[in-house]
Parts: structure tokens; C-alpha cells; sequence
């Protein structure tokens, strides 16, 4: 039997650790937590200073984490974090003009993304140049629905089916507690599920221009309260998210009914772009996209794509999107195919959020970038959908050619190490 090197490089650690007690060493509990960092909600100059003198932060470090623009801005950062101590920078390089042909998105878009992955940017310009070459991206958003999924405990599997059978009378009832509580926020469906005795409601709204986290919490947690004073089945408890919605993890639901905004992003690239710019063929990229294809299916990917969570990633902190929201909106479909005398490239993302109000959309950096962007504020969330997308497209499309070419190594050594 093979044992991997890692598990005896494990083993090995352990025993010196528990080497002299015979365990492994354990501090005490600590029963004063003075200590402890206190959660203060109010973030003020004083608390910021106090925080730096319990840290013991030297200069160099305060002035590092709270320099002049964010003492200037602490007043647009306090609405959106607790215990805060100053500010961290990341480098955010530019993308485009992106020319962007959408339902929602119509024009030459510069894309703005954050990161510290050197040939990132690099690569998703080489992308967008490819597809501006091509007369630009083609997008849509297919729909959108962000979902909550409360669940309500009963005793018996047919409690809990008498409880849907009252939710279902009253959905009308339920969508207007629910809308009681925003101005946006619609519930566009409930669709009930049934494990047993336990029953789950998938609430799944649209949200306006906001990502919607928020919204749809509160809007959900007004539908429950409705149900749990007026439902004559009574609960033995209930949460208004039971982990079914998908927020913040890859899952199969979100994959096929997508939370958020499901854009397709496509482009027909001519043999002459691919060659020119792409330094290769379309057969040679066809043949790296069928192996891809294979590696995706064999690895259990959710979906088939190369790396939607490097442009996601990028734009949502450049733009001030919740960056965890990665998890569910890196999934989807990249496809190439032959297409008359060029390459036909979509990808489909059915969980992107984004939004251009809200969340951390006004901080100082972020709404500059939304705004350099022309995307900032109210009528502009659907656009930002598509133009992340088409983003993401440019971004599969280098990659693709890069491995093709065999410059992907080359590319990175160049970029990230000779500099
Ligand atoms: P939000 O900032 O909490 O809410 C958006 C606000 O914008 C609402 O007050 C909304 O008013 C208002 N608004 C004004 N014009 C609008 C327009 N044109 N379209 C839509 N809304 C408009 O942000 P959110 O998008 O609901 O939530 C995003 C945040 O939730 C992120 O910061 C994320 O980190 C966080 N989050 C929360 C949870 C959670 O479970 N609570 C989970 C994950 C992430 P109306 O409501 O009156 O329309």
C-alpha cells in the first residue's frame, strides 16, 4: 500500500508535539475575556485609535492601515463593518474598453478589476482585445431571483404537508408581507419542498439594483413571522434560512436555477483574431477546450469552465461586491465550438450578484470604479451583470488560447516573476 508522503509528514508532526506529555498541548480556557476584542457596531476616530493602542500597532502598521484618505473616509466605511482598524489597498488594473452588445449593457465598458495575481489583468485585457476585435461580446440576462429558503419543523410528515397546503392558499397573503418590507423587492415565487417533517420554502426574489442579500433576509423574515402568528399548523421551530438557498457555497440548485442574475456572454471570434492576437489556431484551442471539457467531468466540477473566479473575484472587490459571493457565482458553462469561419465562445454564469446600489457599492474606491464605469447607482445592476459576465468570456478565451499555445507558463514566469 502506497502511504502518501503528506500523511507520514503528518504523523511525524504530531508525534514530536505530543512527544514529552503524551498529548497534544492545549492552552487553558481563558475564563476572562477582557481581553477579547469587543464587538463595537459604532466605528468612530476614538474607537479606530483604540483599537490600534490594544493591538500595540506601531506607525509604521497604523499609518499602513489608517492612512489620510481613510481617516478622511471613515464616516463611508462605518456603515459597513464592525471593530474596524484602517483599510487594506489592493493594486486595481484596467480592462477594454470592453465593447458589450447587451439586453442591459450597450457600449464600450472599461472594466476595473482588483488583485494582487500578477498576468491576471494581462490576461483578461488580451481577452477583451480579442472580442473588441470581433466586434464585441453579446449578452442577456436570461433571469434573476435571488432566494431565501426558510424552514419550518413540524412533528409529523403531515404537518408539515397540511403547513404547505395553507402557505399555498395564502401565497398572495405571504408576497405582500414580504414586499411590505422594500421598495424592490419583489417575491417572484415560493415553490415549497418537503424532507419529511421538515419543510422548506424557496422564496426567490428580484431585487432592483441591488445584489439583495439583505433585501430578501429581511423580506423572508417578515413572510416567516406572517406564517408563524397566522398558520393554524404550528412549527416546533423555525429558521429563516435552512441552507437550501445556495448563498455563499456552489450548489446543483444554483447551478440549474441560478441565484442572482444568469447571463450569457458570447462572441464569434474570426480565424484571423485567433491566430493574430491569440497566437494560435481554432483547432488548437478546440483540442485544449475537449481535454478541458474531460478534466471538468472527471474532477466533478459543477459545470465546465476555466477560471470564472479570477474575473469574478477581481470586479466584485473593485466594484464593492460581497468577494465570498464568489463561491456560488464561480460555476457555469464555457463552450467552444466551430462556428461558419470562426470560433463561437459563450459562457452561461446563472449566479452572479452584483448590484450598483447598496452593500459596499459606495465605499470610496468601489464607487469610483462603478462609476469609471458608468454603472454607479440606480437603472445599472442588470448592466453590471453583463458586463462582468462578458468579462469573465474574455478572460475563458485567453486562457484557453494560452494553454493551446502552450504560453500559459511562459505568460505567468514573465509577468509574475521576471518583473
Ligand atoms: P443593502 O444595502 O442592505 O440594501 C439595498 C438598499 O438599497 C435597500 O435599502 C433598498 O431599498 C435601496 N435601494 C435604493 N435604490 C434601489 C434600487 N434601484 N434597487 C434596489 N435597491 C435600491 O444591500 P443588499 O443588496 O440588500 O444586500 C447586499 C449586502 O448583503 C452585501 O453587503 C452583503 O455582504 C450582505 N449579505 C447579507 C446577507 C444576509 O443574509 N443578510 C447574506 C449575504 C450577504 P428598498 O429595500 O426599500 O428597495
Amino acid at each position: 500500500m502506497i502511504v502518501p508522503f503528506h500523511v507520514s509528514e503528518m504523523l511525524r508532526r504530531v508525534r514530536r508535539k505530543i512527544a514529552q506529555s503524551g498529548e497534544m498541548p492545549r492552552m487553558a480556557p481563558r475564563p476572562d475575556d477582557s481581553r477579547t476584542f469587543r464587538i463595537a457596531p459604532r466605528v468612530t476616530p476614538e474607537t479606530v485609535a483604540r483599537l490600534h493602542r490594544d493591538l500595540g500597532l506601531d506607525d509604521t502598521a497604523r499609518a499602513a492601515l489608517f492612512g489620510p484618505g481613510t481617516q478622511e473616509d471613515l464616516p463611508r466605511y462605518a456603515r459597513n463593518i464592525e471593530n474596524m482598524i484602517g483599510t487594506v489597498a489592493l493594486p486595481v488594473g484596467m480592462i477594454g474598453p470592453l465593447r458589450v452588445n447587451g439586453v442591459n449593457a450597450q457600449g464600450d465598458y472599461p472594466v476595473p478589476m482588483a488583485t494582487s495575481e500578477a498576468a491576471l489583468v494581462a490576461s483578461y485585457g488580451r481577452g477583451a482585445r480579442a472580442a473588441n476585435r470581433a466586434g464585441g461580446v453579446s449578452t442577456a440576462v436570461l433571469y434573476e431571483g435571488v432566494l431565501r429558503s426558510p424552514a419550518f419543523v413540524f412533528a409529523t410528515l403531515l404537518d408539515a404537508g397540511r403547513f404547505v397546503e395553507w402557505v399555498v392558499a395564502h401565497v398572495e397573503t405571504l408576497k405582500v408581507a414580504a414586499e411590505a418590507t422594500t421598495r424592490h423587492g419583489k417575491l417572484v415565487s415560493l415553490e415549497p419542498v418537503i424532507d419529511n417533517n421538515i419543510a422548506f420554502l424557496l422564496c426567490r426574489y428580484s431585487t432592483g439594483d441591488a445584489s439583495g442579500q439583505n433585501m430578501v433576509t429581511i423580506a423572508t423574515d417578515a413572510l416567516c413571522r406572517h406564517i408563524a402568528a397566522e398558520c393554524p399548523i404550528r412549527p416546533t421551530a423555525w429558521y429563516v434560512e435552512g441552507n437550501f438557498s445556495g448563498d455563499k457555497k456552489a450548489s446543483g440548485l444554483g447551478m440549474i436555477t441560478g441565484r442572482g442574475r444568469k447571463v450569457s456572454a458570447s462572441v464569434l471570434l474570426p480565424g484571423e483574431v485567433v491566430t493574430r492576437l491569440l497566437g494560435t489556431s481554432i483547432d488548437a484551442m478546440l483540442d485544449y477546450a475537449r481535454v478541458a471539457n474531460l478534466g471538468s467531468l472527471l474532477s466533478g466540477q459543477l459545470g465546465a469552465q476555466a477560471h470564472y473566479a479570477n474575473g469574478l473575484a477581481a470586479i466584485y472587490i473593485a466594484t464593492g461586491q460581497d468577494a465570498a459571493c464568489v463561491a456560488e457565482s464561480a460555476v457555469g458553462f464555457t463552450r467552444m465550438e466551430r462556428r461558419e469561419a470562426g470560433l463561437f465562445c459563450s459562457v452561461t454564469m446563472p449566479s452572479i450578484l452584483v448590484g450598483t446600489v447598496g452593500g459596499g457599492t459606495g465605499l470610496p474606491t468601489q464607487s469610483a470604479c462603478l462609476e469609471l464605469m458608468g454603472l454607479k447607482g440606480e437603472g445599472h445592476g442588470p448592466a453590471l451583470a453583463e458586463v462582468t459576465a462578458a468579462a469573465c468570456l474574455c478572460g475563458e478565451i485567453s486562457i484557453v488560447a494560452a494553454m493551446a499555445s502552450g504560453a500559459f507558463s511562459g505568460a505567468h514566469e514573465k509577468l509574475a516573476r521576471l518583473r
